[in-house]
């Protein structure tokens, strides 16, 4: 989740779903995923193991450093919710517009709407937040304030490390050691599973192209040894056995 990363990267939000830039993030997302492919395309398969490294931290960073898995996001089979499971680009995640399940990203740099209010939780439950738009209650997504760019709402603040006595943490969920464990646990098992969504995904994107499927297969230990894998996709599934202890 949070292993040292190029230093250019380092603090940007955009790398880490830090402070509440969902749409940075995920457009960024989408952006590295257009570079990988092109690697591939030109056979760089060096490169392209770079760019999706770099793609895999930021959307690993979705659990480690956002509220989703306080939220307790269910998807139709009862599973916690995987943020995507699209076989395409990633999507971008728009501000203040509900995603399926009905959580709502904020953020201070998108237009809120009218008649909004935040619903706060005390601690030690204060990670999972609410807003009411227009009379209807959502549960409200954010991620924790690390670099001072403050995107995230006043209202709707928490810190990435809090952890003066009476905070019950900040968002961070980076490491075993941190209270509550369980947020560790159940982060890093949805992070496991979007990880090989990822992977699902680089390989739909590159079939397009027959030298960019080539380039993938040589850094596989076997062409098509994930073919399985991602047809299945065992890993949406409730019996997916992947799980972080
Ligand atoms: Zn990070």
């Amino acid at each position: 989740m949070d292993e040292p990363l190029h230093a250019m990267h380092a603090g940007v939000d955009k790398w880490h779903f830090n402070d509440c830039d969902f749409a940075g993030a995920s457009t960024n997302l989408a952006s590295v995923y257009d570079d990988t492919v092109k690697a591939l395309e030109s056979g760089n398969a060096e490169k392209a193991a770079k760019l999706f490294g770099r793609a895999l931290h930021v959307a690993q960073d979705f659990y480690a450093h956002t509220n989703w898995i306080d939220l307790e996001p269910a998807d139709t089979k009862g599973m916690p919710a995987l943020i995507d499971s699209s076989a395409g680009n990633w999507p971008t995640i728009v501000p203040w517009q509900a995603l399926a399940n009905g959580i709502v990203p904020v953020s201070k740099t998108h237009p809120r709407p009218a008649n909004l209010t935040f619903v706060k939780v005390e601690p030690p439950d204060r990670a999972r937040l609410r807003v009411v738009i227009a009379g209807v209650e959502h549960p409200a997504l954010i991620s924790g304030e690390a670099t001072g760019r403050m995107n995230c709402p006043q209202e709707a603040t928490i810190g990435h490390w809090d952890d003066r006595p009476g905070q019950y943490g900040g968002l961070a969920k980076d490491y075993p050691c941190r209270e509550p464990a369980r947020s560790f646990h159940a982060a890093c098992t949805l992070a496991l599973r979007q990880t090989y969504q990822e992977w699902c995904r680089l390989r739909t994107l590159a079939a397009a192209d027959p030298i960019a499927t080539k380039t993938l297969n040589t850094m596989l230990i076997a062409d098509d040894a994930d073919a399985k894998i991602c047809a299945e996709k065992a890993f949406l599934l409730p019996s997916f056995p992947g799980k972080c202890e």
